[in-house]
């Protein structure tokens, strides 16, 4: 009796949707260790900036192979922060890639600065390098490549031409934990770099977190400051800060998912791999990596296009599988950008009328990822 039972639940489950991210299952693998590490801090009586920030500080610094970690409130902030402790204000250009998700953009603006944006690879879809040396002025101070999607970008080329022109560079590393170039972590090329915690991020919170890393001991103190007021001596404000700080929970919490990132990497590559492996269908094109290391990739996201995105994404969602759209307006289409209303960047335009995200995400089954091969496969454009 109880037998068939589970036999029945078993042939519902194969039937109902595939979730394109399912932050329960995701976090119920830890759930011991987690409960413990809110249990410490409820234990504790200290909330934020304590000893459970620092140890997490320490730990991540030394999962990216930097010499200096610093946790704020959310990723946008460490892009804001970054920017701000670099010194960047109004009148200065950063150079940006034309299709990132907008907090990258929001970043320099929240500074004064202005974005000048730079088509991607179409192939990558990483910032081209060579498009970046064309649009340096005077005016330019900085270049920040975004490692979209969990690709690192091209950062032999980016370092140079910073070099040559005597550039910072400030990398967001919101989607891109663990990934490698070259035998070096993203987030320890450039003078700073951001990473977010959001809940969906490959490491995620359960709530907002960010981290900025850097190897400048002087830029690192003057990062803890701008994220608490301004301020290293309670009431004396050396700088206009803000109030950015990581929740000891939050870090309690992250503490313990780092330790399992490798691990969740390695799985979303696994599920990459097996995609691109096995997806057959004339009318999909696949993402590509740009690198031959492997692990320059971490798949936050599986992007692929298709001419006839948002019909694939119905057909798709009418055979139980969940996608999504990374991202459906490109930031110079936005009414928050109005003063580039008559932009003409047709590259990230193609992109952003043709991807869609598949579920790529660490705890999906293989009958779950089977299934997604079968279905894509199976798909006739009309
Ligand atoms: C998520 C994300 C951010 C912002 O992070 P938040 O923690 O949501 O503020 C910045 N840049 C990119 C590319 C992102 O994907």
């Amino acid at each position: 009796m109880v037998k068939r039972f589970v036999d029945l639940i078993k042939t519902i489950t194969i039937k109902t949707m595939i979730k394109f991210l399912d932050l329960h299952k995701i976090n119920e693998r830890y759930r011991n260790e987690i409960d413990a590490a809110i249990k410490s801090i409820l234990d504790s009586g200290w909330y934020l900036l304590g000893k459970e920030t620092e140890k997490f500080e320490k730990e991540f610094a030394s999962f990216c192979g930097v010499k200096y970690a610093i946790g704020v409130a959310n990723g946008l902030d460490a892009l804001i922060i970054s920017l701000k402790a670099l010194g960047i204000e109004e009148g200065d250009e950063i150079i940006v890639p034309s299709n990132t998700y907008i907090a990258t953009i929001l970043a320099i603006s929240a500074n004064g600065a202005t974005p000048i944006l730079v088509e991607p690879d179409i192939d990558n879809y990483n910032i081209e390098p060579k498009n970046i040396e064309a649009a340096i002025t005077s005016k330019t101070k900085a270049i920040m490549p975004v490692h979209l999607y969990g690709q690192a970008c091209e950062m032999d080329p980016i370092m140079s031409i910073a070099k040559k022109y005597n550039l910072m560079v400030v990398e967001d590393c919101a989607q891109s934990h663990g990934a490698i170039y070259e035998n070096q972590c993203v987030g320890s090329f450039g003078n700073c770099a951001g990473f977010s915690f959001y809940p969906g991020k490959n490491l995620g919170a359960m709530g907002d977190g960010g981290m900025i890393t850097t190897n400048d001991e002087e830029i690192a103190n003057k990062i803890r400051a701008i994220r608490n007021y301004g301020s290293f001596v309670k009431y004396e404000n050396l700088y206009k800060g803000m109030n950015s700080r990581l929740d000891e929970i939050q870090a309690a919490i992250l503490s313990v998912k780092l330790g399992y990132l490798q691990e969740d990497n390695e799985k979303r590559r696994k599920i990459a791999n097996y995609y691109l492996e096995n997806i057959k269908n004339p009318v999909i094109i696949l993402p590509k990596i740009s690198n031959d290391n492997e692990k320059s990739h971490v798949w936050h996201l599986f992007v692929i296009r298709c001419e006839k995105r948002d019909e694939l994404k119905k057909y798709l969602l009418d055979n139980d599988i969940e996608t999504s759209i990374h991202y459906p307006i490109p930031p110079h289409k936005q009414n928050a950008y109005m003063e580039w209303k008559d932009l003409v960047l047709p590259i990230s335009e193609k992109i952003h009328n043709e991807v869609l995200s598949l579920p790529v995400s660490p705890v999906m089954t293989k009958e779950e990822i089977e299934r997604v091969v079968k279905i894509i496969n199976e798909y006739e454009q009309k």
